[in-house]
This record gives C-alpha cells, structure tokens and sequence, in this order.
C-alpha cells in the first residue's frame, strides 16, 4: 500500500523531497478495496509503506479494524537493492514499529518494494528474521529485469515450468513453525494466507481483476499445509498479458484454463432470467448501477429502444461476462449501438476472454445491421483492441463512510458559507421516492433554459418504481417552491448524481450548493465512501463547479467501433446540433416537454 507517486516506474520523475508537497490518494483505493472485499465477505494482508502509516494512521486502523493483516513494505518504498543491510534493517524495523503502534497487533509479514529480494540478497532473510517478522512474500519465480527469483522454484511450484503463463509463489515462512499471528484467530497463520504477486507491469488492470476473479484456485490454498517454504501444488493464475488472446471466432472466444487447455467461449444474446444476470452483475469487477437488469425494461418501456443484451458462456454453460447494449436509430441523427445510452456507464463485465467474445460479437452485430457505431461507455480500461476516447471524465470525492462531519470539515471555508446561505434563507431539502414530480418540474424548466431537449418524466417515475431502494430524489425548497433537484443512484459504496439542476431565477440563493451538500451529507450517512458527481467534459464549468468540492478527477474509457463516418455519439450541444438551442430556448415549457422526449430519445 503506497501512494501513485511511490511507485518505482515514477522514481525518474518525482523526487522523494517532493512526496509530501503532492496529494495523497491513497484512501481512495483502499476504500474501494474494502468495499470490495467486505462484499465477498474476504480477507487480505495490506503490505504497507511506513511512511504511509506515519501520515495515515487512521486508514490503517480501519484496515484492520475490517479484519484484514496489516503487514510491513518497508518505509519509504527503496528497493533491497539500493541498500545496505543496515540500511534495510532501519527501514523494517522502523516501518514494524509504527504499523504495531497503530493496529495494537504484532506485524509479521514482509514485501518488498518492487519484489527486490533477487538472487545475491538473501541477507535480506537474515535482518527480516532477527527483526521479528515470520514470513516473507517477495519471491517471484520469473526473469525480469529489475526483480524476479527465477531459481530454484520450480520444483516448490509442484514441478511445472511457468510455461503457461506467470505463477504465484506462495509465501515463504522465515521460521520452521511459523508464529500464530496474534488478534488474527485460529485460521490466520500466516503461511496459510495467499500473497498473490502482482508485479507484472505489462497489464495492471487486466491483472488485478483476474486475480481477484480466480476464485477457485485461490481458495484451494486456505486448506493447504504443506511444509512451510515449499507448499505443494502452485497457484497457477493466467495473468493480464497472456490473456490477451483474440478471439478465435466473432462468437465465440478462447479462454486458456489453469492447465493450459484451450476452450471455447459461447457468446450469444442473453436468454436467462433476470435473476441470473442480476447475480452475476453484484460481484462482477467494474460493475455499475447501470448494468442492472432493471435498466433494460426502462429502455424498452420508456424510451422504446431494442435492447440486444449479450452474454458469454463457458462450456458448462456457466455465465462469465455480460455486455448490455441498447440500439438507438433514427434517420435524422444516425443508428448507434451505446452500452448505456442516456447514463454515464456501461460496456463489458467479465473475464478477460468474455470481455474479448463480447466485444467481437458486439462489433459483429453492428457490422450486420448497419450500425454507424458501437460506443462502450467504460469506466475502466478494457482488454481490447479498439479505439478508446477520454474526452469524458467522472468526478469523484472521498467519503469518511459514517461521518459527514469530517467531509464538511474538509470544504474550504468559502465553499461552508456558500452551503450555508441558502440555509439561512430558509431553504430546506427534502429527499424521498415523491418527489419524482418536483424534480421533473425544476429539471424541465432547466434544460428548456439552456436549450437541451428533456427526458420524460415518465423516465424518472420508471426509476422509482424499477429501483425504489437505490434512486434518489432530492429537492430544495425555498418559500414553498422547488427552485433545484437532483437525482441518482446508489450501487456498492457509491452514490451518482445522475441529473441535477436548479432555476436560474433563484441564483442568488444558491439552492445548488445546499442542494449538492444534501446529498453528500447523506452518502456519507449511509456508510458510502464515494459521492460521484457524475460525468463532465475537462475543463468546462460544470467540471470547476464538481472540483471545488476538493473531489478527484477520473477519466472514463470509451471504446468506440466506428462502421460508418461518426467516430462518436452525437451530443446536444455538439456544433453540428447547434440549431437546436436556439430554437429550443423559445418554446414553451408544456411544448418543450412534449417534443424534448421525442428528440432526446434519438440522442444517445
Ligand atoms: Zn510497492
């Protein structure tokens, strides 16, 4: 656990000296790591930087307070390699030192940074031991230059040669009979926990969610006792760059098992229950309130789209990826294929091989229907080959889950007295599944304004009868009248505001900034660890409006598969539209709002 800047890659282009002057991110995947594991009900070991914890220490208490092994990187990210002995000793013994502090627990396990216990500094072994830790985790069987322990391991793998693919050493024990972690139970020996390498940099994405997703094996090796340093029986894991193979057929995909062998990957139009779907999207890596079965029925009902939602299977006819589209044509603005049209994200869920089968098969279809273009609204890089644009971010800020108080104290003071304005002014916010009819009232008026065709209300009414536990309706009243609202959705340890808005004529108030901190403050009420502000282009207004909020940008990946001349989905406010606007402005409101869902609809 470090942050982005400590990473050895970076160590050409940030100095050590400027560390403190840059800002610290690191909660932010830790959180969504916890949410993560809390939802598989697992357990991990967070090997953590010293220096971190010292500047941290929070974050590392609620990492073991969740019941996960906090154990030691070493202080400030330096390889074994760059060291001398006492050097290295300083640095576990210190680093051991605060981390014990913090979680009130003896610290046993070490990584190294960068996994730089090579061959020629076992030494390393020698200091770990006599500093008091029991197990090391830094050995990684391949050749790469920089680290990797190739020697000598192939027979503690249980044999076979990593032909297949890179392998996960298990961990080594320092001791003979390794120590019973204390506050950890029974289960928690050390040698029995996984320490799954990572290090391969050629696909960190692709890497990290195999790994997460290798169920199976993983969990072969909680009932394994072999002799400590050298476990029978590998973890073989196909890792990011080797998973990369394309597809053999546009339906169908080749996914390489454990041992090698090649099978095929069905894909084809999803013809389950929504049970099935809805199953296997909750614990799909990447997944999105949107890619919810739910979705679908809206599309169809309300808005009238064809949906071609895809599923690929494994030979047992196990479901293992998902891929919702919706095809939106018309002849005046072109015929697309958006997996999600309308909302913020979509695209592919899966294994790697599905998520390939997938995408081949979706291209496929467009290519056979005349489809100007296929758009995956991602939120995450995808391990395919097509064009992907970054001309959309998302805006995310970091909750403390449970305690709004700490999020306010963390606004800047100008930013508290815009919030707090509107409350002296008497505006109150009211947030419930009856206020569909306020929300649409203050929306509509709002997009007429600024000359954007409007959604139906029928939309939003949809939404709270399909998702009454995750949508949220919030209003701001002032003197009787809702002057702004906003609505959005909850999913994981996530609330989106998908649609806000509020009246101009009621600027002066500022309803927005109350608005907008309501909500806020009831995520964080909620136990959620994200408020996202939903998706803007860089550099607009709407984008310095979500970041004087102190949140983090984080760029969407839209893949697009381009059959006619539009390389992009067109949007109200593109030039080419530009007309729309203006004529737009000058109707009446009940008129906007007949002809606005009829355009809108068009308009991916
Ligand atoms: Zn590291």
């Amino acid at each position: 656990m470090e942050e982005y800047f400590q990473v050895s890659a970076f160590e050409p282009y940030v100095s050590r000296a400027d560390w403190d002057q840059l800002q610290s991110r690191v909660a932010i995947g830790v959180h969504l790591l916890l949410a993560l594991l809390q939802r598989h009900g697992a357990r991990a070991t967070f090997f953590v930087l010293g220096w971190v914890a010292e500047r941290h220490p929070d974050l590392i208490k609620t990492i073991a307070d969740a019941g996960h092994e906090v154990a030691s990187h070493g202080w400030d990210h330096r390889r074994v390699t760059d060291q001398t002995p006492d050097q290295f000793r300083a640095s576990v013994r210190e680093t051991k030192r605060v981390l014990e502090e913090v979680v009130g627990d003896p610290v046993i396990g070490f990584r190294a940074p960068s996994f730089s216990i090579v061959p020629g500094y076992e030494w390393a072994f020698d200091v770990l031991m006599e500093e008091g830790y029991s197990y090391d985790s830094s050995l990684f069987p391949i050749r790469r230059p920089g680290y990797g322990y190739p020697t000598g391991h192939a027979a503690a793998l249980g044999g076979q040669p990593a032909s297949c693919g890179r392998r996960v050493l298990p961990v080594a024990a320092l001791r003979p009979r390794t120590r019973r972690a204390a506050g950890l139970g029974s289960a928690w020996r050390s040698r029995d926990l996984l320490r799954a390498s990572v290090g391969g940099r050629s696909g960190p994405t692709a890497t990290s969610r195999l790994l997460v997703r290798a169920g199976p094996p993983l969990r072969r090796f909680d009932t394994h006792h072999g002799a400590a340093g050298a476990p029978r029986g590998g973890i073989p894991i196909q890792l990011g760059a080797r998973s990369r193979d394309r597809c053999s057929t546009p339906a169908g995909a080749v996914l390489r098992t454990a041992g090698g062998r090649a099978v095929t990957l069905s894909v084809e139009r999803f013809s389950g229950s929504p049970a099935e779907w809805d199953a296997f999207v909750q614990v799909a890596i990447g997944r999105t309130h949107f890619h919810l079965w739910g979705w679908k029925s809206v599309f169809e009902r309300v808005l009238g789209h064809e949906c071609v939602y895809l599923a690929a299977r494994s030979p047992d006819g196990r479901l293992v990826g998902v891929l919702p589209l919706v095809w939106v044509s018309s002849r005046l603005f072109g015929s697309y294929l958006v997996s999600m049209p309308f909302v913020n994200y979509g695209g592919p869920l899966g294994s790697d091989p599905a998520v390939q089968g997938l995408v081949a098969r979706a291209s496929a279809f467009a290519d056979g229907n005349g489809i100007d273009l296929l758009e995956l609204r991602s939120r995450a890089h995808l391990p395919i080959d097509l064009p992907v644009s970054h001309r959309k971010i998302t805006v995310v800020l970091h909750l403390t889950p449970g305690d709004p108080g700490r999020v306010w104290r963390t606004l800047g003071a100008k930013l508290r007295s815009q919030i707090r304005r509107p409350q002296k002014e008497g505006i109150t916010v009211r947030f419930g599944l009856d206020q569909v009819g306020a929300f649409f009232r203050v929306f509509s008026e709002h997009m007429r304004d600024l000359g954007t065709p409007t959604q139906p209300e029928r939309l939003f009414e949809a939404l709270a009868e399909t998702f009454p536990a995750d949508v949220w309706f919030g209003c701001a009243y002032y003197g009787g009248r809702a002057v702004a609202a906003g609505c959005g959705l909850r999913w994981d340890s996530e609330f989106e505001m998908t649609w806000a808005s509020a009246l101009k004529a009621y600027n002066s108030v500022a309803p927005n900034m109350l608005l907008y901190w309501s909500f806020i403050e009831r995520a964080a009420e909620q136990g959620l660890a994200f408020f996202n502000f939903g998706r803007c282009t860089p550099g607009s207004g709407t984008h310095r409006f979500k970041q004087q909020w102190g949140s983090v940008d984080a760029p969407l990946w839209w893949y697009h598969h381009a059959v006619g001349r539009r390389v992009a989905t067109p949007s109200p406010d593109d030039g080419a539209f530009a007309w729309g606007p203006r004529v737009w402005r000058r109707l009446p409101l009940a008129l906007a709002n007949i002809l606005g869902p009829r355009v809108v609809r068009l308009i991916p």
